[in-house]
């Protein structure tokens, strides 16, 4: 807005319709007090200010004007008589007016030197908005630097305190910090610890990470600085989220102790149920021989609990090969001999031993899904071991009920093979839980007898054979366990 300061109505009523005409924004005021007043409560782009006024004359506003922060950089154009003395003009200038216009004034001239200070002014205002724009951008920045600083030192603080080596990188593995137990095993902060010849590379698996944006977890051994000793470690790496950029914390967890105490139990296990079965295989021999030659009647006591005997040595049996096998994938030795074999042979066998051992049972075993003679390439022996436990699981967790399925479908190029039941099911969220090592649900363990070996076996022979492994369950209406088998027959079998 323009102000039109003079003490001439007519004069104001010229310049206004003059400026309005441009369609500039006119205020004005007949006196040098009431365009202080004005002044002092509006911003002005320009003011326009008649030299001679009764009272208080232009210069003596203007003067006043350059005394105030606020408008001292506000453009005056002073009009004046055209026999103006040049000591007043220059007394203009010094009170801080940037130009002037003679009486009369011609419009053109006026105009002119309006539109000049007007786009002048217009510019400055910019300037100064890009300036504020910068000044906040810049302390908005310096406070979210404080706030990041701050966090840092409390991530830092925190790390330090931890039991575990701990340590930070940015995206692009570069470490940015460690804690103090980071020097038991490595002299630079900004190397990773030594690690055992043969074990995973960190620096690869981080690199591995960081690309794909996912943690790192991964068991490792690392060398102590002081005694040149390796230990077990549980690396674990996350991301860190700040402002879209991720940095990366680490530790390492010493599981040492725990990886010794599984190393025993393993061997354990692998020495008791070697020892185990020699004596048990013994017993089942001299049992057979012992039917045989006492020639029981079917239905004498006698005959019933020898059968019994062989019935609970079979338990056993079964409960120590499973262990054997155990030991056996934990030292990666469990034999897979693979050969060209008829699906539905290896199917109907285990059916037979399943009804043989559950011929008190009143479930009744239905075979469902025509294969034909379908041919597999795979170790038949285990894989029946499989499908019997699958069984022996659905008689168990079943018991009670009226009937379990076995059903076979082919599915793209694999076949598909399932026992179902209707009896306890497992809940949803534990389903994936049940093919663990020693994982048994918690709700129905104390119910049934049980290792929970038996599906972590099924896992491992079916990962052996490339195929899958898994459980459907809603609720309580029952599980249906299945496996698949690629078709996949060596080209000289076909
Ligand atoms: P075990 O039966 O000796 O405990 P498994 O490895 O065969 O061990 O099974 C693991 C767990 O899965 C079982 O303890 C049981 O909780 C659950 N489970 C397995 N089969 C079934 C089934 N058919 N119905 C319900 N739960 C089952």
């Amino acid at each position: 807005m323009i102000l039109i300061v003079d003490d001439n109505p007519d004069n104001i009523y010229s310049l206004q319709k003059l400026l309005e005409s441009k369609n500039f924004k006119v205020d004005t005021a007949q006196s040098g007090e009431e365009a202080l007043k004005k002044i002092l409560k509006y911003n002005y782009a320009l003011i326009i200010l008649d030299v001679q006024m009764p009272d208080m004359d232009g210069f003596e506003v203007a003067e006043n004007i350059a005394g105030f922060s606020k408008t001292k950089e506000t453009p005056i154009i002073f009009l004046s008589a055209v026999n103006t003395d040049k000591r007043f003009i220059t007394k203009g200038y010094d009170s801080g007016g940037l130009d002037y216009v003679t009486k009369p004034v011609d419009p053109d001239i006026l105009l002119l030197k309006v539109k000049t200070f007007y786009r002048l002014y217009e510019q400055t205002q910019a300037l100064k908005d890009v300036q504020q724009t910068l000044e906040l951008e810049v302390e908005r920045r310096k406070q979210a630097q404080k706030e990041l600083r701050s966090k840092v030192d409390y991530l830092h603080t925190l790390l330090e305190s931890l039991p575990q080596i701990a340590f930070t990188c940015d995206n692009r593995g570069n470490i940015d910090f460690v804690n103090g137990r980071w020097f038991q095993f490595s002299d630079d902060a900004a190397i990773f610890p030594q690690t055992y010849p043969g074990d995973r590379s960190i620096a690869a698996e981080l690199h591995a990470s960081l690309q794909s944006g996912k943690p790192l977890e991964m068991e490792v051994r690392l060398k102590k600085s002081i005694c040149g000793e390796y230990s077990y470690q549980l690396l674990r790496v996350w991301p860190i989220l700040e402002n879209s950029e991720s940095n990366w914390v680490g530790t390492f967890t010493d599981i040492d102790a725990q990886k010794r105490a599984e190393k025993e139990k393993d061997e354990f296990l692998s020495i008791a149920s070697h020892e185990l079965k020699t004596p048990l295989t013994s017993i089942k021999a001299y049992m057979q021989l012992l039917d045989r030659k006492l020639k029981l009647e079917e239905e004498s006591a006698e005959a019933k609990y020898v059968n019994r005997v062989q019935g609970q040595v079979d338990k056993l049996n079964s409960l120590i090969s499973d262990l054997l096998d155990l030991s056996k994938i934990d030292n990666g030795k469990l034999l897979i001999n693979k050969k060209v074999f008829s699906l539905e042979h290896m199917i109907k066998s285990a059916i037979d031993s399943i009804i043989q051992t559950h011929d008190q049972s009143n479930m009744v075993l239905y075979r469902q899904g025509d294969i034909g003679d379908l041919l597999i390439y795979g170790d038949e022996i285990r894989l029946e071991q499989v499908l019997v436990n699958f069984l022996t699981n659905a008689y168990k967790y079943a018991a009670g009920t009226e009937k379990v399925i076995v059903d076979c479908t082919l599915v793209e190029d694999a076949v598909k093979i399932s026992v179902i039941d209707f009896g306890i099911g497992i809940p949803v969220e534990k389903q994936a839980d049940v093919f663990e090592k020693f994982y048994r649900v918690e709700e129905t363990s104390f119910d049934f007898q049980g290792l929970g070996i038996g599906l972590y076996i099924c896992a491992e022979i079916i990962r052996s054979h490339q195929g899958t492994i898994a459980v459907e369950s809603s609720g309580e209406q029952g599980a249906t366990f299945y496996f698949t088998l690629p078709l996949n027959l060596p080209v000289d079998a076909k």
